[in-house]
C-alpha cells in the first residue's frame, strides 16, 4: 500500500545521486525521498574523483543543454565554495598544456564558463616547462572534493528529512521493496548497465595515485596527465583513460605510467607520500540519459526519470543534471493529478 504523502525512491548514492535528491527536496519539500543503493560514500565511484570542474563537449545531448548543466553546476559550486567551509570546494589556478594542438587545451565552453582563461605565452610555457609544450592555457576553475562534498550533500538531505536504504536493486519491475514509491529516479551509473540493459553504457576506466603535497597549489593537465590538488594538501596525480575495460583493480604499469609523467612535469612530487592507490570505472554514455517514462513496478505504473552516464564529468555535471532530473519528475507529477495530490 503507497502511503498518504509522495514517496519517491531514488536509486544511487554517487554524487548524481545525492546532488539529484537534495534538489528532489528543495522543488518538492512536501514529498519523503528515500535513497536506496548498493554502495555510499568511500564505496562509491564518486569518491575518487579528482573533482576539477572542466567542461568538455564529448557528453552532451545538445550544445544548448550541455552549456546548462555545467552553467548551474559552477554557479552552485561558486555559491557554495564562497558561503560553505565544510563542503570541499575551493578555487584552484593551472594550466592545461599540449605539445601537439593549442584546441586539445580549450573549448567553446571553457572560454564561456571561465572568462579569465588566458593563453599561455611561449616564453612563458619555456620558462616554466622548458622544451616540452607549444601550447597552453591558464586558468581558475573550482575543485570540489568528493570527500567533503559527498558528506556535505548527505547530512544536507538527512537534515531535510530523507531516508537511506543499503540494497541493491536487481530488477526495477518486480523488486517488492519498490511497491511503496509513487515515483523512482535512476541514478545507478555503471549499475544502469545490468538494471535496464542499457549497451550504450561503457566503462572507461581510470586509475589514479593519491599523494600528500601540500606545496602543490596549482592544477596542471598535460597531454593526457593530470596533477590536481584538494584539500587538506592530498593531490590526485592521474592520466588513465581506458575504454571498455572493466578492470576495477589497480594495475602496475598504469602506476607506473602515472607517476613518470607527473614526476617529469612537477619534479618535487618525487618527494611525495603515497597515501592511497585507486582505481575507477566512469560510466561513459553518448549521450547521458537525462529523460522520464513511465514504467510498471509491482503492477503499477509509475514515473520513472534516468540520470546516468556522466562519464569523466559527473561532478562538473552533477548539479545542472540533477537539477533537470528534479525537473522532469515535477512535469510528470503536474501530469498525474493523483500523484499531485499527495503534495
Ligand atoms: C579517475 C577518475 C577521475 C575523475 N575525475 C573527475 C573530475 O575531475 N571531474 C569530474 O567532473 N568528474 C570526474 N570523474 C568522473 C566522476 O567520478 C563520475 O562521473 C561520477 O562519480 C559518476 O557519479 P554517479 O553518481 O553517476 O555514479 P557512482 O558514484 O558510481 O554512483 C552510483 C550509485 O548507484 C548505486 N547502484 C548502482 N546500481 C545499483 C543497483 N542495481 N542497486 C542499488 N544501487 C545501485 C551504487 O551503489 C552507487 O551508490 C572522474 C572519474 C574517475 C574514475
Amino acid at each position: 500500500m503507497k502511503g498518504a504523502k509522495l514517496n519517491v525512491a531514488v536509486i544511487g548514492a554517487g554524487i548524481s545521486g545525492l546532488s539529484t535528491a537534495t534538489c528532489i527536496q528543495e522543488s518538492l519539500p512536501a514529498a519523503n525521498v528515500t535513497i536506496i543503493a548498493d554502495k555510499f560514500m568511500d564505496e562509491t565511484l564518486s569518491i575518487g574523483a579528482g573533482g576539477l570542474f572542466r567542461p568538455e563537449l564529448e557528453i552532451g545531448s545538445s550544445f544548448d543543454e550541455i552549456v546548462k548543466y555545467y552553467k548551474d553546476t559552477y554557479d552552485h559550486f561558486v555559491k557554495v565554495c564562497l558561503s560553505e567551509e565544510k563542503a570541499g570546494i575551493q578555487f584552484v589556478s593551472g594550466y592545461h598544456l599540449s605539445s601537439i594542438d593549442q584546441n586539445i587545451c580549450m573549448n567553446k565552453l571553457l572560454s564561456n564558463l571561465l572568462p579569465d582563461m588566458r593563453l599561455a605565452p611561449s616564453d612563458e610555457l619555456q620558462r616554466l616547462f622548458p622544451q616540452r609544450f607549444k601550447y597552453g592555457y591558464f586558468y581558475t576553475t573550482t575543485i570540489t572534493d568528493p570527500r567533503y562534498y559527498l558528506p556535505w550533500l548527505q547530512n544536507k538531505f538527512l537534515n531535510a528529512g530523507g531516508k537511506m536504504e543499503k540494497r541493491f536493486i536487481a530488477n526495477l519491475q518486480t523488486d517488492a521493496t519498490l511497491k511503496d514509491f509513487d515515483a523512482i529516479v535512476n541514478c545507478s551509473g555503471l549499475g544502469a548497465k545490468n538494471l535496464l540493459n542499457d549497451w550504450r553504457l561503457v566503462p572507461i576506466r581510470g586509475q589514479v595515485i593519491k599523494v600528500k603535497a601540500p606545496w602543490i597549489k596549482h592544477f596542471y593537465f598535460a597531454d593526457g596527465a593530470y596533477i590536481i590538488p584538494a584539500f587538506d594538501g592530498l593531490v590526485t596525480l592521474g592520466g588513465i583513460k581506458q575504454y571498455g575495460d572493466w578492470t576495477s583493480k589497480v594495475r602496475e604499469e598504469d602506476k607506473q605510467f602515472i607517476w613518470s609523467r607527473c614526476t617529469e612535469l612537477v619534479p618535487s612530487l618525487q618527494n611525495a607520500e603515497v597515501c592511497w592507490e585507486w582505481c575507477g570505472l566512469r560510466p561513459h554514455r553518448q549521450p547521458l540519459r537525462l529523460e522520464s517514462e513511465i514504467i510498471e513496478v509491482n503492477g503499477s505504473r509509475i514515473p520513472l526519470i534516468h540520470n546516468y552516464g556522466h562519464g569523466g564529468h559527473g561532478v562538473s555535471l552533477s548539479r545542472g543534471t540533477a537539477l533537470k532530473a528534479a525537473a522532469l519528475l515535477n512535469e510528470k507529477l503536474d501530469r498525474n493529478h493523483y500523484l499531485k495530490s499527495k503534495l
